[in-house]
């Protein structure tokens, strides 16, 4: 993944991109028109058809984001302690950007070791 946070934030993002992009090239399209009149109007039709796709792209990555997300694990994070869901086996909490595993393989620290830590850590600090 491209960007430090939690899987279904991280395709809500490249959603909003896609959008914003296929938005951006329409009207790109559309100006394309105003300034270069008649020779403009293939330029227009490329970016129209384009801005279209990427805009479909885009509802179906949302779709994608939302069907994902029903099957996401809900759990709290032992970091921040808020509710979060994670994608897959390892994600990041959408929060704190904690990486959470539920592969105790790839764990190199359990939620207990975690808490037993943080309360050393606050009883060492007075
Ligand atoms: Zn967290």
């Amino acid at each position: 993944m491209f960007f430090k946070s939690s899987k279904i934030n991280e395709f809500r993002l490249w959603g909003l991109l896609l959008t914003m992009l296929g938005m951006g090239l329409m009207v790109l399209g559309t100006a394309g028109i105003v300034f270069f009149g008649q020779s403009g109007k293939i330029v227009a039709g490329i970016g129209l058809v384009i801005g279209l796709i990427a805009m479909l792209g885009s509802l179906a990555i949302y779709f994608w984001a939302g069907m994902l997300s029903t099957s996401a694990v809900q759990l709290e994070c032992p970091e921040c302690h808020k509710l979060t869901k994670m994608l897959g086996k390892t994600d990041r909490c959408m929060f704190c950007k904690t990486i959470l595993t539920l592969d105790p393989a790839q764990a190199d620290i359990t939620a207990d070791q975690l808490e037993q830590q943080q309360i050393s850590g606050m009883s060492g600090n007075h």
